[in-house]
């Protein structure tokens, strides 16, 4: 996920924080201060008590992703990332588990997590007196763990694939079926069928508010808050079902793809001191292509693309070098002939690339482009070759 911000590391596991979770910070330590004020807290405190209860929150989901990353360690799949975005937290996992227990596992340690720690919060509310009228700012707090540390962990147990429990789901249809892209079909039609259904609620709660007495500004925003809330909660969990289905698909088709089976060994290479002048005239305008390889007797020195050019003035291309403006050879994201086409696939989309050079002891043997990738992919699917 681009665009966050590095936090640091737990357990070895790098934690991020998407730019869009500032929006949530923001609207939590709003709503806790309206909150903590309208239980005649001063300003100072509700603002303290509402940054307080965020960073709690904030600490709860890292908590319910870690859960999800440690099990997954522990079975031998490596963990990149957390990251914390507006709606709750993704942990990058390297790769699915290729065993339905294992997911199991996996997915049942967040909502265990949640779960656990709402209750602790609940019980150390009521053992500290909570629940009597006199609750403190610190009663507050911890009411508010309890609560949504147990909404975290209910809602992510709805049997909807991509949640957590979705995933429960689909790992016992695979374990039944031995067919992981149906199984996984199922589970994200139920995940759509969830999300419909949220969104259904919403639609009857805001219809339910307008036709209960005149129409008033107050009234219409009301339904709008509570009903357009669960519309869109509900559409989304809709949409990513649908498309973590369509990722799932993709990944099976590419199962046995390799970069050496996916690569175009006809591409034609630059000098690495041709001027780029030439470059763009005999090679960029002609074959429209975005980047080429920059190679010596067939071994790599660089990639120069588009890019790398547009950053030198025109009327210097006829005395500038490939050379010098390339990627060099240390920096340029290369594949081996054997490693598998959706590994290649990720890294062009992590590093918005075109090509990548195939290399085997540093001679450039093919290019894979998304075009060519995309052509393998073609014919598989009309002459399901396999
Ligand atoms: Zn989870």
């Amino acid at each position: 996920m681009g665009s966050s911000l590095r936090l640091g590391k737990i357990l070895g596991i790098e934690i991020r924080l998407h730019y869009s979770w500032f929006i949530i910070f923001a609207l939590v330590t709003m709503f806790f201060y309206t909150d903590f004020q309208a239980a005649e807290y001063s300003v100072s405190v509700s603002l303290a008590m509402g940054l307080v209860s965020s960073l709690l929150i904030f600490l709860s989901v890292v908590a319910h992703e870690l859960a999800h990353s440690v099990v997954a360690i522990r079975s031998g799949i490596p963990v990149r990332s957390i990251t914390l975005f507006v709606l709750g937290g993704v942990a990058s996992i390297a790769k699915e588990a290729d065993r339905p227990k294992t997911e199991i596992l996996m997915a049942m340690a967040g909502p265990a997590c949640s779960l656990t720690i709402g209750l602790a919060s609940g019980a150390a509310w009521f053992a500290t007196g909570g629940h009597l009228s006199e609750a403190t700012a610190f009663h507050s707090v911890l009411f508010w763990m309890a609560v949504l540390n147990l909404q975290l962990g209910v809602f992510n147990l709805l049997p909807g694939f991509p949640m957590d429990g979705g995933r429960v789901l689909r790992s016992i249809l695979w374990q039944r079926t031995r067919d992981y892209r149906r199984a996984t079909h199922i589970a994200s039609i139920a995940g759509q069928a969830i999300g419909w259904a949220i969104a259904g609620v919403g639609v009857v709660i805001a219809v339910t508010y307008l036709v209960r007495g005149p129409a008033t500004a107050e009234v219409i925003a009301d339904a709008l808050f509570s009903g357009g809330y669960l519309v869109l909660l509900g559409w989304f969990l809709s949409s990513i079902a649908a498309s973590s289905y369509r990722q799932v698909a993709w990944r099976e088709a590419m199962k046995g793809i390799t970069a050496s089976s996916a690569m175009v060994s006809d591409f034609r290479t630059i000098p690495p001191g041709m001027s780029l002048m030439e470059l763009v005239r005999d090679y960029i305008q002609p074959n429209r292509s975005r980047s080429f390889v920059v190679a010596t007797d067939g071994r790599l020195q660089g990639v120069v693309n588009i890019e790398n050019i547009r950053k030198v003035p025109q009327s210097r291309w006829d005395m500038t070098t490939a050379a010098s403006v390339m990627t060099p050879v240390n920096k340029v994201i290369t594949a081996t002939p054997e490693e598998e086409g959706v590994s290649i696939a990720e890294k062009m989309e992590e590093h918005r690339l075109d090509g990548i050079p195939v290399l085997r002891d540093g001679v450039v043997v093919g290019l894979v482009t998304r075009n060519s990738l995309a052509r393998v992919m073609q014919m598989r699917a009309q002459f399901g070759t396999r």
